[in-house]
């Protein structure tokens, strides 16, 4: 991502895009008496031309103040000052000035303590590039150089790097997801003192360092996983994390079963179903990368019997994944993955069975016919399906009964 086609300027010379809603909650507020401002990640996206995904107001007004404001508001989190304000179907999170007190497990810190200072709640966040605020009245207040690293393409503490990873270990993490987001590096004190704290990833707990190694592989800069296991964080980050050693590039789909499948690939699916696990993924995502780690290097050869079988073992959406997973590791070449789609293709064309669902014999049909219901039943099924996938006009009640 280029940095390049930054806004430059200072103060008010310096013009951003707001929504209509949130320059309304905005200037509610200030004729209220109050100042407000646009803050921390939406000002910098918007700055870099990137969409941001939601818009965070930072204000001197009081929570209960905020709500006397609005209509319709939600006490998101009344005792770290936040108010969600609700307008035109859309929630904006509206917060009061604050100072931060010691950081505790938690995605907030242990107390917090209202300010009227706009530069005290924009010292407690954690990168230069965090710490701007915009508002029409005032422009941009850049108190810490952010629009400078902006442009340089730099990740940098607010402060002295080892107090603020001190105060919470998980911006060490943060430094490296925002570099790998934004295609930042990170600024040498800064790298410094990530390396230093990195053992303080082990106190943070693994929800809040899982969605940042997330936000990591599914960037532009997955590759950028790599400062994870060269600064130090990969034993902190979970027992097993160091085991993972697969390549990440942006040749792997952006999804999150596949990057973080990319990471794993090297691993058996156990192994990677135990990082997941310390790492609290969904079942959903686990149950995914299984698949992948199971079947990304097996050979598949160009044959359909084969192909229906590797179709058998998995639904429709994460096979054709699997192809392109297979492509972007280098499994497959360009050509060998073509012959494969296509002959996929033709098998779904064709409409053939690679399913027990779709069999033309079900359990019941096996007893009606004289066997004794057990085990034995699923094993003769499996074995009709695997004639079937072999001879797809096989599929008949008729033939598999006499089969
Ligand atoms: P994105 O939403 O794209 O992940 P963001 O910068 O908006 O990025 P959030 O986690 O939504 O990040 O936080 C909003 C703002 O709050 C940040 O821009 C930063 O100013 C501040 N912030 C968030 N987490 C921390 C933290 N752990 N320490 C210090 N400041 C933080
Ligand atoms: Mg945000």
């Amino acid at each position: 991502m280029s940095s390049r086609t930054l806004e430059t300027g200072k103060g008010k010379e310096v013009r951003i895009r707001i929504p209509g809603a949130v320059d309304r909650i905005i200037r509610t507020l200030e004729e209220a008496g109050f100042e407000a401002f646009a803050v921390g990640g939406c000002v910098r996206d918007t700055l870099l031309g990137r969409e941001p995904e939601d818009w965070d107001i930072t204000t001197s007004a009081r929570p209960e103040q905020v709500k006397g404001l609005f209509r319709r508001t939600v006490d998101t989190g009344i005792r770290h000052g936040t108010v969600t304000v609700l307008l035109d179907r859309a929630g904006y999170e509206v917060t009061t000035y604050r100072v931060d007190g010691e950081y505790e497990d938690g995605r907030h810190p242990k107390s917090v303590e209202f300010t009227v200072s706009l530069t005290e709640d924009l010292k407690r966040r954690d990168f230069t590039i965090n710490a701007m605020a915009y508002s029409r009245k005032t422009g941009i207040v850049d108190e810490f150089g952010g629009m400078e690293d902006l442009r340089r393409g730099v990740i940098r503490c607010v402060g002295i790097p080892g107090d603020r990873f001190t105060e919470d270990a998980l911006r060490i993490l943060r430094a490296v997801r925002f570099s790998a987001q934004l295609g930042f590096s990170i600024e040498e004190e800064t790298l410094k003192a990530v390396k230093k704290i990195a053992p303080n990833l082990a106190h943070v707990s693994k929800e809040r360092i899982q969605t940042e190694l997330t936000k990591l592989l599914r960037s532009p800069y997955p590759e950028k996983i790599s400062l994870v296991f060269e600064t130090g964080m990969a034993p902190y980050v979970s027992s097993h994390f160091p085991e993972a050693n697969g390549a990440v590039s942006h040749k792997f789909s952006g999804e999150k079963h596949v990057r973080w499948a990319a990471l794993l690939r090297n691993l058996d699916g156990k192994g990677a179903e135990r990082i997941l696990k310390e790492l609290k993924l969904d079942n959903d995502t686990i149950s995914r990368v299984r698949t992948l780690t199971e079947w990304w290097s097996r050979p598949i050869p160009p044959e359909k019997y084969e192909l229906r079988r590797a179709m058998s073992a998995m639904s429709e959406e994460m096979f054709d994944c699997l192809l392109d997973f297979r492509l972007a590791a280098g499994t497959d070449g360009p050509d060998e993955t073509e012959r494969l789609k296509e002959l996929t293709d033709e098998i779904r064309e064709a409409g053939d069975c690679i399913s027990l669902k779709t069999l033309a014999v079900t359990g019941r049909d096996l007893i009606a016919a004289g066997m004794e219901p057990g085990r034995q039943i699923g094993e003769r099924l499996e074995e009709l399906l695997d004639d079937v996938l072999r001879n797809p006009e096989h599929n008949t009640k008729e033939y598999l009964l006499r089969f």
